[in-house]
């Protein structure tokens, strides 16, 4: 019996292992039990399919156990006009003055309720991403309370977030308000004034200091008790993380206005459209690949989607490329251009060394935010060996992978 190249035996030497679909067998399976869960080869693509379409519609992702309910996770994407140009912007490339296409809400409100109906959803959150956010809070007001309002009358659970540089200034008489409706206030702060100042900088404004901008707004924030709210997000110089001070007075700060160590997360700078990966940043992009049991939230079928004006999109990097649909279309037809979306642009799908891989299940190679740099080929970057041996540390494979074990009678 030959298996696929997506097939591990277990240090134990009890299973075989697809690490794509997460099936596990018993090693003496007949060859009908390895057939039925794709782990013959020339079960290539059927495997992939399996996890990529079916398995992500029903039931609902991978992990039962972790994502019990059915979830429809929304970006909403109210503008892209921003008052910043970051050298670090993943969407620079679409950034624009053009006021943004308000959304009908009678068809937003329908596609909502086809899609509930058809996917039987338990729980929608909505995350409000720009440009810069604040600059059509209107907007956000009108989707976020329709969103609201829908999610009561249907009873389904709803959970809301919103992104912002916060460097236009905050008034407590507009802004306290607006603040208070999200559970999740997400703040972009590229590590301390030298690091995000560097990288973020205003467009049409002479004022040289976002970052002390940013700060003020976080401590209104704190002074109008929203301060449990807010989760920093870094993608900051690397030069800044690798200085143990630096990264610690800017923890400091950060405490200074309300925000608490576990809410920051630092990263680093990352390439865009306008500037290429260094081989710092490829050394550094491979040392903290971690395996992913989940693929990038761009390749998640139907799970995840990105609305934009009154158009449906999969991937928030590149909308020109990513519509899968308009909010009149029927939930077919979406379905139909979301698939095709996957299977034309997932970059480990394009890139023949990765169809190869024996741990694409565990790699999917990597979040759609790293197209600019690893396009159709993200072999050309990778280290297969970092998973590989991040497997060999585990002693039960099947325990690893939360695998679903098949036992069937042959
Ligand atoms: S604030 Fe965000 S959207 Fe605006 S330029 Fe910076 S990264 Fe891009
Ligand atoms: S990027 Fe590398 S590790 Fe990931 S699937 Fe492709 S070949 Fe495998």
């Amino acid at each position: 019996m030959r298996f696929n190249h997506f097939v591990h035996k277990t240090k134990n030497d009890l299973y075989y292992c697809n690490t794509v679909t997460s099936f596990a067998l018993p090693i003496n399976s007949s060859k009908k039990q390895f057939e039925k869960y794709f782990f013959l080869k020339g079960q290539e693509f059927e495997a992939i399919s399996y996890r990529l379409i079916q398995h992500n519609k029903t039931p609902y992702g991978l992990n039962k156990a972790v994502y019990k309910k059915k979830h429809a996770a929304i970006s909403f994407v109210n503008t892209l006009q921003c008052n910043l140009r970051c050298l670090n912007c993943f969407i620079s490339h679409q950034l624009t003055d053009a006021k943004p296409e308000e959304t009908n809400l009678n068809q937003y409100t329908r596609f909502l309720t086809n899609y509930v109906d058809e996917y039987k959803c338990e729980t929608i959150s909505i995350d409000f991403i720009g440009g810069e956010t604040l600059l059509r809070k209107d907007i956000c007001d009108k989707v976020f309370d329709a969103t609201s309002l829908f999610c009561k009358e249907k009873s389904i659970g709803f959970t809301s977030s919103i992104i912002s540089n916060l460097t236009v200034n905050l008034n407590e008489n507009i802004h306290k308000k607006f603040f208070s409706k999200f559970q999740t206030i997400r703040v972009s702060l590229d590590g301390d004034a030298e690091s995000n100042n560097t990288q973020r900088v205003y467009r049409n404004s002479k004022a040289k200091n976002p970052f002390l901008q940013t700060l003020k707004n976080l401590k209104k924030l704190n002074d109008w008790g929203l301060s449990d709210r807010i989760y920093i997000q870094s993608a900051a110089a690397l030069a800044f993380i690798k200085d143990e001070n630096r990264v610690k007075n800017f923890y400091l700060m950060l405490g200074a206005v309300g925000v608490r160590l576990p809410r920051i997360s630092l990263g680093i700078y990352s390439p865009n459209q306008d500037h290429g990966p260094t081989e710092e940043y490829i050394k550094y992009w491979k040392e903290q690949r971690r395996p992913q049991y989940r693929t990038c939230c761009t390749y998640r079928y139907m799970e995840h989607f990105v609305i934009h004006g009154n158009k449906i999109h999969a991937n928030y990097h590149n909308l020109s490329n990513s519509e899968v649909g308009d909010l009149s279309d029927s939930i077919e037809i979406i379905e139909k251009k979301y698939k095709n979306y996957i299977f034309n642009n997932m970059p480990v799908l394009q890139d023949h060394n990765c169809l190869k891989c024996s741990v694409i299940g565990l790699c999917w190679g990597d979040c759609s935010s790293s197209i600019p740099f690893v396009k159709d080929s993200p072999s050309s970057y990778c280290d297969p060996q970092i998973f590989k041996d991040k497997l060999e540390e585990q002693n039960d494979l099947v325990k690893f992978m939360n695998s679903q074990i098949v036992h069937e009678n042959s």
